[in-house]
């Protein structure tokens, strides 16, 4: 496969072209960013660690029979993946509430919920992507019903996958956001990435936040969290 002209850079990712129609090759980098982009900096290693655990967990998710969009890692930093329409929708999965959730319903961390929750929200910059629902979504044309039902489904399934999965290694799945895309033959598959950057983890013993919040929150120890997931999911 040859690498080609880059076609878009994200705040963590860029993405390029291949000589292949249906595939392009995503490049993690190290660069962090919080609150809509007001808070930058760089976490050491972390494209390295993300590119890899997002990897090795849709492999895990195929394996259970969630489509995604890997297809093959080449390096550290980098992974060829089917090239997909993004579905403009951040699909968040919590499980005990953090951030947002205990923010905007005035509770405190760490509730345990009795069924997972689901939330959109519609990924617009210039609107901050504001929490959208299903109903809207469809009337927005973001998407098709019969797709956020599919969603919806993928999104529980992988949830109970990964907590399951985390859980063996010590860890609390708290909340985490996917992306969803389209194939050029119309198959909703999980896109994007899974990593600390987009989850929640918690130590199942004493709760030590193993993830971006040590980021957003200034806590210290950042890479060290990130480097203690990669421990835990692949060894020494
Ligand atoms: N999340 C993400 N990207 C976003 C917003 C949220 O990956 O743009 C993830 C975040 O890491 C957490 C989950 O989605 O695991 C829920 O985030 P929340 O809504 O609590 O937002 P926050 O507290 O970060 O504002």
């Amino acid at each position: 496969m040859e690498k080609r002209e880059q076609l878009y850079e994200g705040k963590a990712k860029k993405v390029f072209a291949t000589d292949e129609e249906n595939a392009v090759i995503v490049s993690y980098k190290d660069d962090a960013t919080a609150f809509d982009g007001a808070k930058k900096g760089t976490i050491v290693g972390k494209g390295v660690v993300n590119n890899k655990m997002s990897n090795f967990l849709m492999q895990i998710l195929e394996k259970q029979g969630v489509k995604t969009h890997y297809v093959q890692e080449l390096n550290d930093r980098e992974t060829v993946v089917k090239k997909v329409e993004i579905v403009p929708l951040e699909v968040i999965i919590r499980n005990i509430s953090a951030g947002s959730f205990a923010r905007n319903y005035g509770v405190e961390e760490g509730i345990v919920f009795d069924e997972p929750t689901i939330e959109f929200s519609y990924k617009n910059d210039d609107l901050h992507d504001p929490l959208i629902n299903a109903y809207h979504a469809v009337a927005l044309k973001l998407a098709t019903k019969d797709e956020i039902n599919k969603i919806k489904e993928m999104a529980f399934k992988v949830n109970d996958v990964l907590k399951e999965y985390f859980l063996g290694l010590g860890v609390k799945l708290v909340d985490f956001k996917l992306e969803f895309g389209k194939t050029a033959d119309g198959e909703i598959v999980l896109a994007d990435e899974i990593s600390p950057d987009t989850c929640r983890f918690w130590d199942k013993d004493t709760n030590e936040k193993l993830d971006k919040d040590r980021f957003r929150r200034d806590m210290g120890g950042v890479e060290d969290a990130y480097k203690e997931m990669m421990k835990r999911v692949f060894g020494e």
